[in-house]
């Protein structure tokens, strides 16, 4: 096959990177890729992938990171999830969910102790925002931390966090002063999942994503030492929006990554099936829905790049992620529906590993911000433009 994906977009180092990374994931990852789906994926994986530096290629060298940028994150999580997308989405939650807050709001001594052995991938990581009663709405947060003496205590329940029951650390918004709105009392904290009073209520059973953990967590009386509180108090929401934008980019990158490999079989497919005495790509309804999985990639990884490169620039990138995550994972339903529609009643068997990446892109019309928030996002950022106050 003709490496339609070392083109023009990308640097020399960046084509070189993806090559290697290739080569690593067809020797460590592709021989298990369905075998791990039956989750949880091993923990042994995780640290196989930190060693060779793909959990740190946007995190510092003095962290043990590579400092390439959030570029190259957006390779990583396109090949993984080019295998498979429950194992991206808890290496990502791990060290881009929990570890970019670290990176830019922690202070030395929390990123040598809560973030080095991260990006090594010997601990875990995640990040806990969702609650059962707040989704979309962060600010709304319910979760409530109390200063005692030099600590804050913590109370409250955190849903759907990946890597919830299997993460070491849990970088967990709660709020800290109730009497102001969310956007100034709000704050993050370091919370060690090994303290008395936490506990997992239950991990998820989910439609797809089935190599990864996903739970339903809570805090009883969590005591959290000063020295774990990230950033400053208050700044908690000012995180959050941070973190969201360099998520919403990787996520992009993911969705690129579940739609292409549906979208390669489905090429090789509708050359090998024949009906009506011709290779089924001879058929317009066919080969049209080929030529449309390709633009949609295509564009994809040009709107994933371009909100990577501006971050890399240190630019403000809330459009470009909005926009970037909305594009790329409402196209990758259609490429993996289309996909799963080439290879007919095979592609609604396991045999092909077609429907998984059906279940799995499902998700991402919803983690991280639904295509509605994101569209709201993006309209408030245009008028804004036209309109600046
Ligand atoms: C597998 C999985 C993994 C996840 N991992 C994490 C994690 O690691 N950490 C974490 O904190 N969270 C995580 N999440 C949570 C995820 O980010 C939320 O599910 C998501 O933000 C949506 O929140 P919600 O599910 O409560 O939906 P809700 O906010 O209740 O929304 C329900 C519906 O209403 C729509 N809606 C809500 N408000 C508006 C509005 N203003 N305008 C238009 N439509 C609106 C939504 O778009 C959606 O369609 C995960 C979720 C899943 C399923």
């Amino acid at each position: 096959m003709v490496d339609y994906l070392s083109n023009a977009l990308w640097t020399e180092d960046e084509v070189k990177f993806r090559k290697e990374l290739q080569a690593f994931c067809n020797k460590e990852i592709a021989p298990t890729a369905d075998e791990i789906d039956k989750g949880p994926f091993p923990r042994e994986l995780l640290r196989k992938i930190g060693k060779a530096g793909y959990m740190g290629v946007h995190h510092d060298k003095s962290v043990g990171g590579t400092e390439r940028g959030l570029s190259y994150e957006i390779i990583v999580a396109e090949e993984i999830s080019a295998i498979n997308g429950g194992l991206d989405m808890a290496r990502m939650s791990s060290t881009t969910l929990y570890g970019m807050p670290l990176a830019k709001f922690g202070t030395d001594e929390q990123k040598k102790k809560y973030l080095t052995p991260v990006v090594s991938g010997d601990t875990i990581g995640c990040i806990g925002i969702t609650e059962p009663d707040v989704g979309s709405d962060t600010a709304g947060m319910k979760t409530q931390a109390v200063k005692d003496g030099d600590d804050w205590i913590l109370n409250g329940e955190k849903r759907f966090i990946t890597n919830g029951s299997t993460a070491d650390y849990m970088c967990a918004f709660a709020i800290t002063d109730p009497s102001v709105k969310s956007k100034v009392g709000m704050s993050a904290f370091i919370v060690d999942t090994k303290s008395d009073g936490f506990s997992v209520v239950q991990d998820h059973d989910l439609m797809g994503m089935k190599s990864a953990r996903v739970s339903w967590l809570k805090l009883d009386n969590v005591r959290v030492p000063s020295d774990m509180v990230l950033g400053d108090i208050g700044q908690g929401f000012r995180i959050l929006m941070d973190e969201l934008d360099s998520e919403r980019t990787a996520i992009a990158g993911e969705a690129i990554g579940y739609a292409r490999t549906p979208y390669e079989i489905a090429v090789k497919y509708s050359t090998e099936r024949h009906q009506f005495g011709r290779p089924i790509k001879a058929f317009e309804g066919v080969s049209f829905k080929i030529a449309d999985m390709a633009m949609k990639l295509e564009a994809g990884r040009a709107l994933t790049l371009t909100a990577a490169r501006m971050y890399d620039k240190g630019q403000k990138i809330t459009k470009e992620a909005a926009i970037a995550k909305l594009y790329t994972t409402e196209v990758a339903l259609e490429i993996t529906n289309d996909a799963l529609q080439i290879l007919g009643g095979a592609g609604y068997t396991t045999d092909y590993p077609v429907e998984r990446f059906v279940r799995d892109a499902r998700l991402m019309t919803i983690g991280g911000g639904t295509v509605e928030i994101l569209r709201f996002l993006i309209q408030r950022e245009v008028f804004k433009e036209f309109f600046p106050r």
